[in-house]
Order: structure tokens, then sequence, then C-alpha cells
């Protein structure tokens, strides 16, 4: 690895609660403990998805963003229960407080999730590791939930470590370690590689970072578009990006890359489900509400389409995200096209802000 001598080295935790909505519902809700249990939208109607299952939920394959419907099939007896936001996002400040003994660089990633740079190391406790580990017992004794972390000196590794050892699970992958870490992870790991991205990667022979690895980064830009460039890096264990405190959300999305390009309205349509599902899911998971609907189609000749919305009001629900969608796609000329990558996303959260669009979008207005 390049030495960077003038980068003093950081240390950077990443803490994510687990299976967070459904564990503050078991534990405020003798009944629910030990059961499988779904948090999020009721099997009824078309809307619903998973926000969180419990991990006697996940037994059966039940996962975040699937719709509540395939929950139900999936684990006949599964319980669903309403989601209390006021309840997470409480709990979610007691858990921001605890953060706060220990460091000041603190960057929300959504109610359940956190990174933390404690290279300042508030307390003088000299090791991040065991700041990581008497967080998750402040969280267990104050809060009666349990946490993992990660502990690494990027956001990168640290988030993947927290990931490896759940539930209640404390990694740390140390310098020397990263390095071999990234080339024995599977490249359905790296950040933005999504189900097709892997399906692609694999049919080109790429099943690792070390596999990743072999690539120049000129090779990896023009294969995987401007993300192959943070691969590039981020397979040699380098991620620079800051724990930012006062990081405001602007706008939220979900897209999707098709394997083979997909020509009539059906097929969009049922791709269009899916990534208003995804969305739907992490608008809820964040509380946000958003004005504006931006649908974008990316054609097998690369040219790219962008068409959005704006509601007088904020709206986040699945039926929605899909309907405008849809609608845009109808109103856009797709004829004789071939539509190799769709999005969604959601923007203009703040109250009473000005629209502003960039580029080829057209602003239409709806009144429902
Ligand atoms: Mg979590």
């Amino acid at each position: 690895m390049e030495q960077e001598p003038d980068i003093k080295q950081r240390k950077i935790i990443h803490i994510d609660m687990d299976a967070f909505y459904a564990s503050v519902e078991q534990r405020d809700n003798a009944d629910l403990r030990g059961k499988p249990i779904v948090v999020g939208g009721s099997p009824e109607g078309r809307g619903g998805v998973v926000a969180t299952a419990s991990y006697e939920a996940r037994k059966f394959g039940i996962r975040s963003a699937m719709p509540s419907k395939r929950a139900l099939q999936l684990c006949p007896h599964v319980l669903f229960v309403r989601p209390r936001f006021a309840a997470y996002k409480e709990v979610s400040q007691c858990i921001r407080e605890i953060f706060s003994r220990y460091t000041d660089l603190i960057e929300p990633l959504s109610l359940d999730e956190a990174y933390l740079d404690v290279s300042e190391d508030k307390q003088n406790i000299g090791s991040a590791i065991e700041i990581a580990r008497r967080i998750k017992q402040a969280i267990k004794d104050e809060l009666n939930l349990t946490a993992s972390a990660g502990v690494s000196i990027n956001k990168f590794v640290a988030k993947i470590a927290s990931d490896l050892n759940k539930p209640d699970g404390l990694t740390f992958i140390s310098p020397a370690q990263i390095e071999q870490f990234m080339e024995e992870l599977p490249v359905e790991k790296f950040f933005g590689v999504g189900q097709v991205t892997a399906a692609k990667m694999k049919n080109m022979g790429l099943h690792t970072g070390a596999d990743l690895k072999r690539l120049t980064e000129q090779e990896l830009t023009h294969r995987f578009g401007k993300v192959g460039g943070f691969y590039y890096k981020i397979v040699r264990g380098i991620d620079n990006r800051q724990v930012q405190p006062h990081r405001e959300t602007k706008s939220m999305g979900a897209e999707d890359t098709f394997p083979y390009d997909l020509t009539t309205i059906d097929e969009m349509s049922a791709e269009l489900q899916k990534i208003a599902g995804n969305l739907a899911n992490s608008l809820l998971r964040h509380q946000l509400k958003g004005r504006t609907i931006t649908l974008k189609v990316k054609y097998s000749d690369f040219k790219q389409i962008t068409r959005s919305l704006s509601f007088a009001s904020p709206v986040a629900d699945h039926e929605t995200l899909f309907d405008t969608a849809v609608d845009l796609l109808v109103k856009s000329d797709i004829t004789d096209k071939k539509v190799r990558l769709l999005g969604i996303s959601m923007s203009n959260f703040g109250e009473h802000k000005p629209v502003v669009m960039k580029g080829n979008s057209v602003q239409l207005e709806l009144f429902p």
C-alpha cells in the first residue's frame, strides 16, 4: 500500500443497532419476544413493505424492503407491528447522547446507524476497540438493546466490519489486516454493488476484491462507470471520506441496471415496482418525505433522461412513487428505445423550498 505519512491514521467506528425497530418493539412488549415479527406496512393492499424483521423472522428468509405480502408467504404466523417512529426517534436520541460522551464527530446514517470518528479520544481511553465496547455496554445497560460495532481506519472497512458478527458483534480490522480483508471480500459486499452488478462482475470472472484489484483504474471505470474509481481505491484499503457531523440529505434514490435491455412498458413497470419499494423503505427508515419525484432512464446507447414531478405536499409511500414513476415513463417517449437502467429518486425534503430542476428535467404540476 502507498505510504501517506502526512495523513494521520484515523480511528473510525461504525455502530449499527441490531434489528432496531423490531428490537424496540420486542423490548417494549413481552408478547412479541422470541417471536417472528415484522415492523412495517400491512400485507393487505399494495404498498406494504418490511422495514425491519426480527431475527426470529429472518430465519424464514424475511428481509428489509421485502413486500409484506411476501413475508407472510414465507412465514404465515409472522406478526405485523405498525412502526412507532416517535419511540424509535427517542431511543435514537439516547444512543446519540451515548456516542457524544466519546466523540463530537458523529455522522448519523439513519435512526439506528452512525459513523463515529474517535481519533480525538475525548475521554483518553486509548483504544478505539475499548471505546466501541463501552458504547455497546452503555446501550445494553441503559437502553436494554444491542448494537454491533465495526472498528477500523476508514468508513468503508468499519461499516463492513460491523456487519460481520451481528447481532451484538464487535469486529476490529487492523491496518495490517485491511489488504487481505479487502482481497477476500466477495464483490457483492462492495459499496453500491447490487445484485445485477454482482452478477455482471461474476460473469467477468470477478468474484472477490482480489479479482477487482487485478484491473487498472481505467478498466474499472470503463466497465462500471464513475464508481469504478471508488472500487480501485477501496480495494487497496483507501477511503478518505470524512465523518461528516452535519450532513443533510438532499435527495435519496434507488436504481437498478439490467443485465439485458428492457423494451416494453410491462417489463419496465415490473422493475419500477421493485425500485419504488426499495426507495419507500429507505425513506421510511430515514423518516423522510419529499415533494419531488424524479425518474431516471438510461438507454442502451448510454443516453440518459430525467423527468420530475412535484407535489403540493410531501409524499413517501410506495404506491405514489410507483404510480408517479410509471406516469413519467409513459409521458417520456420510450418507443423503440432499449432501456438499461431505471431509477427513482426523491428530493425537495424541506418545507416550501423552491424546486430546482437541472438539465433536461421537466417539471409538471400535479393536482391530486
Ligand atoms: Mg441496523
